[in-house]
């Protein structure tokens, strides 16, 4: 059983997962959505990428007393970005019924402004542990009646320290509740943690998944002062259509991005020292293809959706060989044919050796010669993004961004990409031969009876 069809949710959920294209469930919703609906806790792990949020949104938003303005369930996301992308991802998945409310509370936002959006009461909030707890202690939360507790990424809550935060989160909530736990993998102290808190869960866990046997893995020696030629060897050889390059250091991550700029080529940087809005700039820019590299630090990257990729690069080969599995499961998902490529030197044969041992594989070290580089061209992004200072909070919506762009004089709806609507922000892709022309559409055109700052993001 695997088609949402089958389970028992109602007429306009399915509708609406039918529009989205959710047809099939992915194998983490078909073994947690039928639990959660049961009222059941869990413990759940699956990779990055697999459908987690859809797995708890679901039946989440199926349990919804709609009619009952309090606060309902309460999402746990280690970053703002990642409560960004939870939200978005349930503000779509709640489409199929009116007055579902969901609130965003993050830090890096004026706090009063939280508190005010929280007068209207929402039913659904996605938020960071820090926040949330200021605003427990200053009870301008509550969270007397919740039913549903889940807490996103919870290994990545670990390393960024937040448990001590959650603990503390969950001594304001009804011992009666119903709790899930979603992570992509499971150390010990996230079962302890369980332990403690959850009732009973219901152990799901999706085996590793990233099928290590659809990714074409190859390793390359490569000294240190070689590494960037190396790289950009790969790239003009491969072609791939979007990369993403791990680096184990900020620093190299930041350098490399400046260099392969320099050659002409056309990357963005994410890690952690970039402030939160450059951050999700970035991703944004990244999934819209208005870049085809993406150079980031693992903990820059860990949970983020990000599409699926042609190619995987370790610049430098990471220290454990779970980062290493998680790395490459960025490529080759939905059984299509993945490529990850690892430069190493020859101080590091026992990463590889240790990798081996995981993944039952022989892969050995070998070296660059067989690379044959072809053009620059198709390399570069096919599209632009071009911001406007207005997003969801000034009711624009996709559709009048696009009708700015189409109507009479304008660009081809086809040469509009996506278009990403923050709460104060939207980012729109469009085709970049008529970037240019995009962009003095906005400039000139009222969008919503009025004017905004354009910038283009070169
Ligand atoms: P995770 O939290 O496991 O990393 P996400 O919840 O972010 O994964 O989902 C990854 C992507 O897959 C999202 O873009 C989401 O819209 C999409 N997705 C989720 N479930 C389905 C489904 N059943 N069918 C098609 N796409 C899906
Ligand atoms: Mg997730």
């Amino acid at each position: 059983m695997n088609n949402f069809n089958e389970l028992s949710l109602s007429k306009p959920m399915l509708k609406n997962l039918d529009a989205l294209k959710y047809q099939i469930m992915t194998p983490i919703q078909e073994k947690t959505i039928p639990v959660i609906l049961q009222g059941e806790d869990i413990l759940a792990q699956a990779k990055t990428g697999s459908g987690k949020t859809a797995a708890f949104g679901i039946p989440l938003l199926e349990k919804l007393k709609v009619s009952r303005f309090r606060v309902q369930a309460l999402i746990l996301c280690p970053t703002r970005e990642l409560a960004e992308q939870v939200s978005g991802e349930l503000r779509r998945l709640a489409k199929f019924r009116h007055n579902i409310k969901i609130l965003k509370l993050t830090g890096g936002m004026p706090l009063r402004k939280q508190e005010h959006s929280l007068g209207h009461q929402a039913q659904i909030i996605v938020g960071t542990p820090g926040r949330i707890l200021k605003m427990l202690q200053r009870e301008t939360l509550n969270l007397e009646e919740l039913q549903i507790l889940v807490l996103d990424e919870a290994d990545r809550m670990l390393d960024m320290g937040f448990i001590e935060d959650v603990s503390q989160i969950i001594s304001f909530a009804p011992e009666q509740r119903q709790t899930l736990f979603f992570s992509a993998t499971l150390p010990q102290e996230i079962k302890s943690l369980s332990k403690k808190i959850l009732r009973k869960p219901q152990d799901i866990s999706i085996d590793t998944g990233h099928d290590p046997k659809v990714i074409n893995q190859q390793f390359f020696f490569c000294s240190p002062k070689e590494k960037i030629q190396g790289v950009v060897s790969l790239l003009f050889t491969h072609q791939p259509e979007s990369t993403i390059i791990f680096c184990n250091t900020k620093d190299s991550c930041r350098r490399l991005s400046a260099e392969l700029n320099k050659l002409g080529l056309h990357s963005l940087a994410i890690q952690g020292d970039l402030e939160q809005k450059e951050r999700t700039e970035a991703l944004i820019r990244f999934s819209n293809r208005s870049s085809t590299i993406l150079v980031a630090t693992d903990v820059a990257a860990r949970g983020l959706d990000i599409p699926d990729l042609s190619l995987v690069i370790n610049y430098d080969l990471p220290f454990e060989t779970e980062t290493y599995i998680h790395r490459i499961g960025r490529t080759g998902r939905a059984g299509k044919t993945g490529l990850a490529i690892s430069l190493m030197q020859k101080k590091e044969q026992f990463r590889l050796d240790l990798i081996n041992e995981t993944l039952g594989s022989s892969y050995e070290m070998e070296i660059f010669e067989s690379l044959s580089p072809k053009d620059l061209q198709s390399l570069l992004p096919p599209m632009v993004t071009i911001s406007i200072n207005g997003g969801r909070k000034n009711k624009i919506s996709a559709g009048d961004i696009l009708g700015t762009l189409t109507s009479e004089g304008g660009i081809k709806g086809s040469e509009v990409g996506k278009i990403d609507r923050l709460e104060y922000i939207c980012f729109i892709a469009v085709n970049k031969d008529v970037a240019k022309k995009a962009q003095q559409l906005l400039e000139n055109r009222m969008i919503k009876g009025r004017k905004f700052r354009i910038i283009y993001h070169d």
